[in-house]
């Protein structure tokens, strides 16, 4: 448990959560303040800042586990569409320093259809092949 985590708080049942989910790698939790109605998160008990630190195994684990809930949450909430967010350092918009997978129910009705939606940019000419060549792994 790392001092001064919410999440890690959560985990440890010093704050109160609403869990939807449990077992004993990962907690599920709705979060506070959502995007859409039944909006979640995906909490691995163990503490890890981000997504470079957290090992591949628990990395393939909360996905194979996101996957389980996107179909149970579309079944139960009737939800029309589904996104997955998981945010990386305060630049990409995370606020919690304890890695986290965001569950997000999309609605055709009463949904704020701008949730996600970024400025699509442009590429230079000659960018895409320095990029293939920096990034070709
Ligand atoms: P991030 O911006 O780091 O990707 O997401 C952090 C998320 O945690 C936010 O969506 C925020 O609403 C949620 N959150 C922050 N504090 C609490 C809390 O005490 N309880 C719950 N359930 N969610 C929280
Ligand atoms: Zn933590």
């Amino acid at each position: 448990m790392a001092e001064n985590c919410i999440f890690c708080k959560i985990i440890g049942g010093e704050i109160p959560s609403n869990t939807i989910y449990e077992d004993e790698e990962f907690k599920v939790i709705l979060d506070i303040s959502p995007a859409s109605k039944g909006h979640a998160l995906i909490l691995p008990k163990q503490h890890y800042a981000n997504i470079y630190d957290l090992p591949e195994d628990l990395a393939a684990k909360a996905m194979i586990l996101a996957k389980k809930l996107a179909g149970h949450m579309t079944e139960k909430l009737q939800c029309d569409g589904f996104n997955l967010v998981q945010n990386n350092g305060e630049v990409a918009g995370q606020t919690v320093f304890h890695f986290h997978l965001h569950l997000i129910p999309r609605y055709k009705e009463g949904d704020n259809r701008d949730l996600l939606i970024w400025n699509q940019l442009q590429y230079k000419e000659g960018e895409t092949e320095e990029l293939v060549k920096l990034l070709t792994l």
